[in-house]
């Protein structure tokens, strides 16, 4: 990419002990194709992200290196040395490379499967998130985090650059319709990682049944959108 689109000036940059090239590349975009289906992707905490397909990518790692490194930070907080604030500082840069690794690495994933099934994807509209989710206070904690956020726009880059549709859909009780009948009660949700349909009885894990409901309303975003453009 380098060599072939490189625009302008690079800069090697030193950051926290190792060193960066900073250079801009201006790739053009590939037509996007028109999708036969979509592929529907629920992020979440327990889990990261789970496709229509029923692939889930665990968050059970991150999880673990948040929850070692957020009980460091309050020690060292407390501490408030000159060396403990030295310390906070490579944590929080290592955890975001982190974290920053593993989403685009569940993006690459995500896209390369789409594009190999000529699917475009389809995700939840994060915008009101926060607005949505009530939870208890921890989790509310990581919900916030930018992390979340990241691979909500990692996927529509990379999606770009691969030729993908990229879809958002209305985020309202993808976690408790039933993505084979459509009935939506929060009794369909026995625990946290259970889909159990009280009217139809269709069962599935929870998050892959959020992705096939999220995919569904893709197709239908998509239909919707390209009518207009047919019409006008
Ligand atoms: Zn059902």
């Amino acid at each position: 990419m380098l060599t072939e689109h490189r625009r302008g000036e690079s800069d090697l940059v030193l950051r926290g002990g190792n060193w960066y090239l900073y250079a801009t590349c201006d790739v053009p975009e590939p037509e996007q194709f028109d999708p036969a289906a979509f592929l529907g992707v629920d992020l979440g905490i327990v889990n990261i992200a789970t496709t229509s397909d029923g692939d889930r990518h665990a968050g059970r790692h991150l999880n673990q290196v948040r929850h070692k490194n957020r009980r460091l930070r309050a020690r060292l907080q407390k501490k408030g040395t000159k060396s403990a604030k030295r310390l906070l500082r490579k944590l929080s840069g290592r955890e975001a490379r982190f974290a920053a690794d593993t989403n685009h690495r569940i993006t690459k994933q995500l896209v390369t499967e789409a594009q190999r099934t000529c699917r475009g994807i389809a995700l939840e509209d994060l915008g009101g998130i926060r607005d949505r989710v009530r939870l208890r206070k921890p989790q509310r904690v990581t919900l916030h985090s930018w992390s979340f956020a990241q691979l909500g726009g990692f996927v529509p880059y990379k999606a770009t650059l691969a030729g993908v549709p990229v879809v958002f859909v209305d985020p309202r009780h993808t976690s408790q319709e039933c993505s084979r009948c459509h009935h939506i009660s929060r009794s369909n949700r026995p625990d946290q990682s259970t889909f159990l349909c009280t009217s139809c009885g269709f069962a599935e894990h929870a998050d892959a049944n959020a992705g096939r409901t999220i995919a569904q309303r893709g197709g239908v975003v998509w239909a919707v959108s390209h009518a207009a453009d047919d019409a006008a």
